[in-house]
């Protein structure tokens, strides 16, 4: 998608920090941090939009971003101590970029817990 931020990230269209890639999945800081560790994680393929477009043929992408969640964790060293996925789907969820994503949220000041 030419006009989606994510895609333009992975296509190195506009910078980013990078913190872990592989031939499926890219994770890289995000831009306005809500934790002292904050890190997007997305398929390199703009096919899903949000977790409404996973389908049978395709969820396989999310056992991906699972497993690179585990390297992010190992990367900033937060394996132990624990960490924290967050998926916004849809407007009312607060999803500003159209491109399906998981937050990776850790470090000391993670905020309440709302579930
Ligand atoms: P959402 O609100 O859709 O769940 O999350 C989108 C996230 O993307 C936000 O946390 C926002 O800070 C991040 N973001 C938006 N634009 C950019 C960008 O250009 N670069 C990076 N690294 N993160 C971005
Ligand atoms: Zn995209």
């Amino acid at each position: 998608m030419n006009d989606c931020i994510f895609c333009m990230i992975i296509n190195n269209k506009i910078p980013s920090k990078k913190v872990y890639e592989n031939e499926k999945v890219l994770a890289f800081e995000d831009i306005a941090p809500q934790a002292p560790i904050h890190v997007i994680i997305i398929p390199k393929v703009h096919v899903l939009e949000s977790i409404e477009d996973i389908t049978k043929e395709n969820v396989s992408i999310i056992s991906e971003i699972m497993l690179a969640a585990k390297k992010v964790a190992k990367i900033k060293g937060v394996s132990q101590n624990g960490y924290r996925l967050i998926n916004n789907c849809g407007k009312g969820a607060g999803q500003t970029v159209n491109h399906l994503h998981f937050h990776f949220i850790a470090g000391k000041d993670l905020g309440e817990k709302i579930v």
